[in-house]
């Protein structure tokens, strides 16, 4: 059996008096793409900011063995958990490339960085094409793609994505959905993916599961999801 890589128990998070996470728990293996999946306001990003150390909680998140409490960001980040959030925070006036090493500031294997950087452009061939372009000008697909390859260059052993499909055309989240399975087969790199597109994240995902209103409604493995009749009748061909 794989090794646990995030385990989330009894997450509660309060915003004011408004209970946004309600004692969430889901546990994450080394090696899976995991999505959790649910409607607008459910409560995805909240769990994700808060397992990126930008919220105050209730409750306990361990990621490699060590609990997250009071572990500053910056660390959270240095220690390989790498968060891809969906507002995509590229640097819009720097190129491609350099929003790419931007990526690996952090790092001091320096060798390493190059070939990082190859491996990313062989994924994303478009960014090797706009290399020297801003990222402010690209489209949003790929802008998408420059933020998940940014989130690479940090050497992830977890990738976080919120809403990695968002506004983007069906051509592209199918590049995008071929590239992280890609990522996950060839580098054994663990994804988390949250995603309001159920069917994407039914078709990249092995386990999943769905939050509706800050709860954990049901978690499962891909099979149980589709089998779901909960499940199919509300989430799946909603996208
Ligand atoms: P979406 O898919 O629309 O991003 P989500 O599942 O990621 O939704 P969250 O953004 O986590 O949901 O929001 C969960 C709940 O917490 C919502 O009711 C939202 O309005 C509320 N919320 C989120 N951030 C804040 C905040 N900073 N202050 C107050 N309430 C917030």
């Amino acid at each position: 059996m794989s090794d646990t890589i995030l385990e989330i128990e009894d997450l509660n998070v309060y915003y004011g008096k408004s209970h946004a996470l309600k004692g969430v728990s889901l546990s994450i293996k080394e090696g899976e793409i995991y999505g959790v999946i649910g409607p607008n306001g459910a409560g995805k990003t909240t769990m994700l900011n808060a397992v990126a150390g930008f919220l105050d909680y209730g409750g306990t998140i361990r990621y490699d063995g060590t609990d997250l409490a009071g572990v500053n960001p910056t660390q959270i980040v240095r220690d390989g958990l790498i968060y891809c959030t969906e507002d995509r925070d590229l640097f819009p006036y720097f190129s491609v490339h350099e929003n790419l090493l931007m990526g690996a500031q952090f790092r001091d294997d320096r060798d390493t960085v190059k070939e990082d950087l190859r491996m990313i452009y062989d994924l994303f061939p478009r960014l090797d094409e706009r290399r020297e372009q801003e990222a402010e000008s690209m489209s949003g697909g790929e802008q998408q793609m420059l933020a998940v390859g940014r989130a690479l260059m940090s050497d992830p052993d977890l990738l976080m994505l919120d809403e990695p499909t968002l506004g983007l055309a069906p051509v592209i989240i199918q590049d995008i959905g071929e590239a992280l399975e890609k990522l996950q087969q060839e580098t054994g790199l663990t994804i988390l993916l949250a995603e309001q597109n159920s069917t994407f994240a039914l078709n990249h995902a092995e386990r999943l599961s769905l939050i509706e209103t800050g709860e954990i409604e049901l978690s499962g493995t891909h099979d149980e999801f589709t089998d779901n009749e909960y499940v199919r009748e509300a989430y799946v061909g909603v996208h």
